[in-house]
This record gives structure tokens, C-alpha cells and sequence, in this order.
């Protein structure tokens, strides 16, 4: 039960079709999860009437959210109509801005991408504000004026019921009015998230199976920086203007090797991020110009893989502090799974121990145990983030 807050009881009121709009949303996400799927194993599986769920197919077939897809094994009567949600058609533009590059995507209501392009991210905002705005402009002309919703992931800080970005630390960007330039001259509704939790979305959408089937779980997006995300009750916690979950910021020690994009060289992201993996690379390797060439930090992994020795001991180091990270999480919020996204968990044979370590020391603490995963959505999760955002807004229900 949740106390009714007064001061926001003209939001939370039920309108005369806020139950057909629930039996609505809840046909819909069994479509979606357990497609192929009959209009009898619905209601059999929801225990609506058979009249309902047929009236709520017929008009999700009509929009265009569900297809038919051939009939199923009869059970003695008629063969039965299976249904999916449409693939194929153009449903979402998904934005992914991160700090060295930008992806504009075309997804359908089913999650997979039709089309993508990625370019530089210039520090330069007005000359990233026409970049974005010309490229989205072109996918919603070709796929029918404002018909197409569109999700934007963001590194930095966002009002995701206001659309305002507030401020972008790595280039310093303040008061981006670029949404409302979207919307105003694409006519397409907009939804903007700050990328841990637009991953986090991502994750409770389209992750691994034991994310998706809890309600609470923690996100931690290991980038140029440490993002984390928090589902709590199957929703994203955003706090006071989205400025929730900034744990990359909080105290992890006074020496770390890099400074932090708050120019802090105490946070927990100046020891644990790529770039704290980077600094402890070069530091190991120092005195040998020759040596350090142009390293990146997929060489760094991929080094620590073949066994190279500092490569795998600035790994071991950065791992250490990522871990000790989580297990202050762990130990503050208990959740049920945690999941580490980026590109370190390339590396998860590697750094599986270290974070068991850490998921036991919470159950010798007396906590309930939680379980360490590596994200399962591959190299470009805020982009599967900012996918996520749209269906999250067409397969969601409100709060109650
Ligand atoms: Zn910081």
C-alpha cells in the first residue's frame, strides 16, 4: 500500500478508462514477453474474459502494435491466431550521446535496430545541436511527420518530466535547450534520460532474464566515467530533478590516479572508470613514451585477456575500487541483482572473483544475497538505453 500524497492527487486520480487502460497495457506485455501467443492463452494466463481480450486485440491490431503471425496447434476446435509485436516498422529514433561519440538510431516496437549512424562528438554545442537536429529531422520525414517517438540518452544531468538537460560535465554544456528544438520542429514527442538510467531501463526491458524477472536491481555503467542506475518496485529511481543515484561521486579515498569529471580526485569514478584504468596503464608503462603510443582502453582489456602483466594489474587495481564501490551499494540498498555494464565486463572471466567477493562479504554481513551480473546487452547499452525510453513510455503503465 502507498500513502496517497495530496499535493499530487490530480495526477494519481482514476479516470473513468484507467482499467481499461491497465488490461490494456498488461495484454500487450504478454504479447510482448511470451509471443507467440493465442487470444485463449491470454486470458487463460490473465484470467480476463475471453470478450475482453478480444476486443483489446483487435484494437492493438488495428493501431499497428501487435501482428498477426500464422496460426498455432489446435487444441480440438478451430487452429488458433498467434499474435507478436510488430517488427520490422519504424517505431522509435533512439539518440546516444556519449563523449566521443554520438549514435542516431531507427528502432520498431520490438527493439531491434533498422538503422543506425554514428558520428564524432564535438565539443562545439551549437554544431552538435544541428548534427542532431538535421539527422532526426530526416528520419521523421521519411517515416511520416511526428509519428515516431524519440529517446535521448544523456551523460549528464536531465529533468526527464521537463525534457530540460541541465548540465553535460565532460564539455561543461549548461542549460541545452535541444529537446524542445526537437520536438518544435519535428512535431515527435521526446523523452530524455540521464544514460545510467536510461541503461537501467534498458536493462529491466531487454536484459538478462533474472533482471527483467526482478523489481529492484542496481545499474552500474562503467564509461569514461561510473553511472549507476536504481530500479526500485520495477521503476527508475530519478530523485530531486533526476540527480539521483550519482554514486560515482561519492568518497572512495584522497589519491586517486585521475581527477573526476567533477575535478574531485576523491570520488569513487576517479578509481574505478576507464579513465582511472587508463591513467594506472600509462602509470605502470611510465618513462617509456615508446612503449605508451596511443593506447586505448579496449587494447588495455583485450592486453589483460592475453595475461599481459601491467595491463592485467591495472585491470586487478581498477576492479578492486569498482567492487569496494559496489559493495557499499549492496550494503545500503539490498538488491536483489546488480548489474555491471561497459566494456570491462569484456573481461568478466577475469574479474568475476573479485566480485564474488563482494557479493559475499554482504551475505557474511547477515544481508540477503545479491546477484552480480554482467550486462547482456552488448557494446552499446545507452543506445539500447535510449530505445528503451520509448517502449518503456508505450509498454509502461503509470504509477499507481
Ligand atoms: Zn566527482
Amino acid at each position: 500500500m502507498k500513502r496517497i500524497n495530496l499535493h499530487k492527487a490530480k495526477d494519481q486520480i482514476a479516470r473513468l478508462n484507467t482499467i481499461r487502460d491497465i488490461n490494456r497495457q498488461i495484454v500487450l506485455n504478454y504479447v510482448r514477453d511470451q509471443s507467440p501467443i493465442s487470444r485463449a492463452e491470454i486470458a487463460r494466463q490473465t484470467d480476463l474474459h475471453r470478450s475482453t481480450v478480444s476486443v483489446i486485440v483487435d484494437q492493438l491490431v488495428d493501431d499497428g502494435t501487435i501482428e498477426e503471425i500464422g496460426a498455432g496447434v489446435s487444441t480440438g476446435g478451430r487452429k488458433p491466431t498467434l499474435y507478436r509485436i510488430t517488427s520490422g516498422e519504424p517505431a522509435a529514433i533512439a539518440i546516444d550521446l556519449t563523449p566521443r561519440t554520438t549514435t542516431i538510431a531507427l528502432a520498431d516496437l520490438a527493439g531491434n535496430i533498422l538503422e543506425k549512424e554514428t558520428f564524432s562528438t564535438s565539443p562545439d554545442l551549437e554544431f552538435m545541436s544541428s548534427q542532431i537536429l538535421d539527422r532526426v529531422k530526416k528520419l521523421t520525414e521519411c517515416n511520416g511527420n511526428g509519428g515516431l517517438e524519440i529517446g535521448f540518452s544523456v551523460p549528464g544531468l536531465v529533468d526527464q518530466r521537463t525534457g530540460e538537460i541541465f548540465h553535460v560535465p565532460y564539455f561543461d554544456w549548461r542549460n541545452w535547450d535541444i529537446c524542445s528544438r526537437i520536438e518544435s520542429e519535428t512535431g515527435s514527442n521526446i523523452t530524455v534520460e540521464n544514460d545510467a538510467n536510461a541503461t537501467a531501463l534498458a536493462e529491466l526491458w531487454f536484459g538478462h532474464e533474472k533482471v527483467r524477472k526482478t523489481d529492484t536491481f542496481l545499474m552500474i555503467l562503467v564509461s569514461e566515467g561510473i553511472g549507476t542506475g536504481i530500479v526500485f518496485d520495477g521503476q527508475v529511481y530519478r530523485g530531486e530533478k533526476g540527480a539521483g543515484g550519482e554514486f560515482g561521486h561519492m568518497i572512495a579515498g584522497d589519491d586517486a590516479p585521475v581527477d573526476c569529471s567533477c575535478g574531485s580526485r576523491e570520488c569513487w569514478e576517479a578509481y574505478s572508470s576507464e579513465k582511472a584504468l587508463l591513467a594506472r596503464y600509462r602509470a605502470l608503462l611510465a618513462g617509456d613514451s615508446m612503449k605508451q603510443g596511443s593506447v586505448e582502453v579496449a587494447d588495455i582489456i583485450e592486453l589483460a585477456i592475453n595475461g599481459e602483466k601491467h595491463a592485467s594489474e591495472a585491470l586487478k587495481s581498477t576492479v578492486r575500487y569498482l567492487a569496494n564501490g559496489i559493495s557499499n551499494l549492496i550494503v545500503g540498498l539490498s538488491p536483489q541483482v546488480v548489474v555491471v555494464s561497459g566494456r570491462v565486463t569484456r573481461a568478466w572471466d577475469l574479474i568475476e572473483s573479485e566480485m564474488n567477493r563482494v557479493a559475499e562479504r554482504s551475505v557474511l554481513a547477515g544481508l540477503p544475497p545479491t546477484v552480480l551480473l554482467p550486462s547482456s546487452l552488448g557494446d552499446s547499452p545507452t543506445l539500447i538505453g535510449a530505445i528503451g525510453l520509448v517502449l518503456a513510455r508505450k509498454f509502461g503503465a503509470a504509477a499507481l
